[in-house]
């Protein structure tokens, strides 16, 4: 697996100076680790930081904020610490039950079809997803000739996005990506912008590790409209606590409420996704343009973009106590692509 590195060194950039590749180097990290680490570490060509590599070969290329947080006990009350501790403890979870729905799998594999049909042949042959998680979408993408890359910032993540499907994977934080400008041809994420407090920073990102030949997918995100519930919704939204805590015993989807700590703790780690929250969608728009690329918005899409997928019966009882119409795609989540302005993105009608 030490060949891991070397396949990834390519694409690396130091996150400390923002500038330089990094380079190998066979001797241990320095310092003491909460993790076993390897017999080498990485470091800058320009500003000589270094960074660990773990015993299975997974580069740590933290950013001060991640650093000071996996160094010690995860701060619940900070949105990167929720983030760390929810995901190193409930991945195999997440993994087993979270996103099960085919449809979420089909609409991802739509998306990067429409990008994969506007590549160049300057367009480079790399899919980066960001907070890949334990590799849903990784797995989702594999079959599209890309070579896979998984970033996310929990050690239990990569592990198991590693192992169910080859990806290879870095530890790194999504607002300050330890990638060179331009190296990937696909950038995709599901679900996970929201759960980012500088999500500009990682729109930004985003653009700049994507080759403007290629393309980007935000999948599953929640636009300020949708979240705009009343008064009365959230006073019932919030009854969900007690009432989940007793489904999940049965309803193996609703783990995460098993205990209501835990439950808490996701709400600081979703932090674009609570009630009067959510994505300005001009916004988001003008971030892409000023990356470089137009921005596709698909609102509820089903299981292709062309398509818009009915209500849940969450998001449906939301609405009418919003007294609002559950049926207006504008308030379920939304799909968006980016790609060189200008650019159609054709619907395939054969799968
Ligand atoms: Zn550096």
């Amino acid at each position: 697996m030490t060949n891991q590195i070397s396949a990834l060194l390519g694409l690396l950039q130091c996150p400390a100076c923002g500038v330089a590749p990094l380079e190998s180097v066979a001797q241990p990290y320095p310092d003491d680790l909460p993790f076993e680490p390897s017999g080498q570490h990485l470091r800058c060509h320009q500003c000589k930081a270094v960074f660990p590599v773990t015993a299975d070969h997974i580069p740590v290329l933290w950013t001060p904020a991640l650093k000071a947080q996996m160094l010690a006990e995860p701060d619940p009350e900070s949105n990167l610490g929720a983030n760390l501790q929810i995901y190193n403890t409930i991945s195999d979870e997440y993994l087993a039950y979270t996103r099960r729905l085919p449809e979420n799998a089909l609409r991802i594999r739509d998306a990067a079809r429409r990008l994969q049909d506007i590549f160049t042949a300057d367009t480079p042959r790399y899919h980066l997803d960001f907070g890949c998680g334990p590799g849903q979408v990784l797995g989702w993408l594999q079959d599209t000739g890309l070579t896979p890359v998984g970033l996310d910032v929990s050690l239990a993540n990569l592990r198991n996005a590693r192992q169910s499907t080859g990806a290879l994977v870095v530890c790194g934080d999504a607002t300050r990506m330890p990638f060179r400008a331009d190296v990937f041809g696909l950038v995709t994420e599901a679900s996970v912008l929201h759960h980012i407090q500088d999500w500009q920073a990682v729109v930004r990102e985003a653009g700049r590790v994507c080759h403007p030949a290629g393309g980007i997918v935000l999948d599953a995100e929640p636009s300020r409209e949708m979240v705009a519930f009343s008064r009365l919704a959230v006073f019932v939204f919030d009854l969900r606590f007690p009432v989940y805590r007793l489904l999940s015993r049965v309803w193996k989807s609703k783990y995460i409420f098993r205990n209501t700590e835990q439950a808490k703790l996701n709400l600081k780690a979703e932090i674009h996704h609570q009630p009067g929250t959510g994505f300005p969608l001009e916004e988001l728009k003008n971030l892409f343009l000023q990356a470089g690329y137009e921005l596709h918005l698909f609102h509820s899409p089903g299981a292709d973009l062309a398509s818009v997928k009915p209500p849940k019966l969450q998001n449906m009882i939301l609405n009418l106590l919003s007294f609002r119409n559950p049926w207006n795609p504008k308030f379920g989540s939304f799909t968006a692509l980016g790609a060189a302005p200008g650019k159609q993105l054709i619907e395939r009608t054969s799968r």
